[in-house]
């Protein structure tokens, strides 16, 4: 079997299907192929099964990209309220969770069955199941020949939006960044992000009995910082504040918790010894954190005296403490269940207008498997349906 096609999209996840969407919109005969069995496998996983699909505050300090201005003509011209337009369009029902984190009040099932619905109403044909195994660029008619599974298919514009290395079993793969290479692109190192992180042994001694406990807290690395709950697993750290600073660590870095976000930790230890003199400390703390967590930090960190019974200086202490909690961990999970890739193709050799590779007429590299890496909270699905859509416009 032969094919010539206008667009060829590799990659039916989030990207790819509203590339498909906005090219077919445009009369461009479109064909996605994907080598997994099912379309968004992705999306049905997120946000806990109701994909967080976008957020109300798409703001560019919450991107990360070795090119810091690469993501913001993409995400003004394709904005959080284009896709809330679309989801309101299909009476999808949704709410805001927190942070203006939108979610899906059913299931993360109605945002594919939206996407799969509209590139079935726009003759966007899908192939699942398969592979692709060799890209060559035609030199005499333009465009690309491929050669796949199902045969060869010819294309004047070819998208790759295969996504990136995190979960594999979701059928991540490298194959963009090959692509990337074959044709000369840079590709940035990549890590695993948004991933919880795996403690050294001598800590989860301390700690791994408090597994299950979540305590709110504001969580830096190397100078970001996000106040939200922490998580203490049998394995480590994870929960929002610790996934997010995830994705700016490296090895060997450390990572700060504030216990008592909201507090002056001194003031009110001094203003709990003027009212509550005979409480215990853990009492005491137990207030404002988990009782178990309390006992636990008194028991490891301070002597567990009335408050009437601690001088200024340990009070200065305890404050520090519960301040500056510093926890070195040992590694991250990995891509097995980190949610994003930090890194990716190089975007310097990219348009930021329409995503296409500018030494390469006619292809073009869309969502995750670009540099370009979002804070958790609908981010990343933003910048998908971004790339996305700028690509669609003109490939
Ligand atoms: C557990 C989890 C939960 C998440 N929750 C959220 C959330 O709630 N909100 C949010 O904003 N982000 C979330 N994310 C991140 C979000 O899912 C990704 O950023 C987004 O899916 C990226 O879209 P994409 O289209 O670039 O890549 P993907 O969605 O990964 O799609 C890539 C597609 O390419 C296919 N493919 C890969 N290699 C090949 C190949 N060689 N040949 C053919 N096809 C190939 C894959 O099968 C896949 O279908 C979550 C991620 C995970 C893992």
């Amino acid at each position: 079997m032969s094919k010539n096609i206008d667009v060829l999209i590799i990659g039916a996840g989030a990207a790819g299907l509203i590339c498909a969407i906005t090219a077919a919109k445009r009369g461009r005969k479109t064909l996605i192929i994907d080598h997994a069995n099912k379309a968004g496998k992705k999306i049905l996983m997120s946000g806990g099964g109701r994909c967080n699909f976008t957020n109300y505050f798409i703001e560019y300090e919450r991107y990360l990209s070795l090119n810091k201005h690469f993501f913001k003509s993409a995400l003004a011209r394709y904005t959080q309220w284009d896709f809330i337009a679309l989801v309101e369009k299909h009476g999808i029902p949704y709410h805001e969770k927190t942070l203006g984190q939108l979610f899906c009040n059913n299931k993360s099932k109605d945002i594919l069955n939206m996407l799969l619905n509209e590139c079935k109403s726009l003759g966007v044909e899908i192939l699942l199941n398969t592979k692709v195994n060799k890209i060559r660029k035609n030199e005499i008619e333009k465009g690309f020949n491929t050669k796949t599974a199902i045969g060869d298919i010819k294309c004047q514009s070819l998208v790759i939006a295969t996504g990136a290395l995190s979960i594999p079993s979701m059928g991540a793969t490298g194959f963009g960044y090959e692509v990337a290479r074959q044709f000369n692109l840079k590709v940035t190192e990549t890590k695993a992000g948004l991933v919880p992180f795996i403690m050294p042994k001598k800590w989860l001694h301390h700690f791994g009995d408090l597994a299950g406990t979540s305590v709110n807290s504001q969580v830096s690395c190397n100078k970001h910082q996000f106040k939200e709950s922490i998580l203490i697993t049998h394995k480590g750290l994870s929960g929002p504040a610790i996934l997010q600073a995830s994705s700016y660590w490296s090895t060997g870095d450390y990572i700060e918790i504030d216990l008592l976000p909201e507090k002056n930790a001194e003031n009110w230890l001094k203003q709990m010894k003027i009212d509550k003199g005979d409480t215990l400390l853990s009492n005491i703390l137990s207030l404002v954190l988990t009782k178990k967590f309390a006992s636990k930090i008194v028991s490891l960190w301070f002597h567990n005296k009335p408050m009437k019974q601690l001088s200024e200086e340990d009070i200065q202490y305890i404050a520090e403490k519960l301040k500056c909690w510093k926890v070195w961990p040992e590694k991250t999970e990995g891509y097995k269940t980190a949610e994003v890739t930090v890194g990716g193709v190089d975007t310097h050799a990219i348009s930021s207008k329409t995503m296409e590779v500018k030494s390469v007429p006619g292809l073009f590299f869309i969502g995750e498997v670009l540099d370009v890496t979002g804070h958790l909270g609908g981010f990343n699905f933003q910048w998908a349906w971004a790339s996305g859509f700028v690509c669609g416009e003109v490939a």
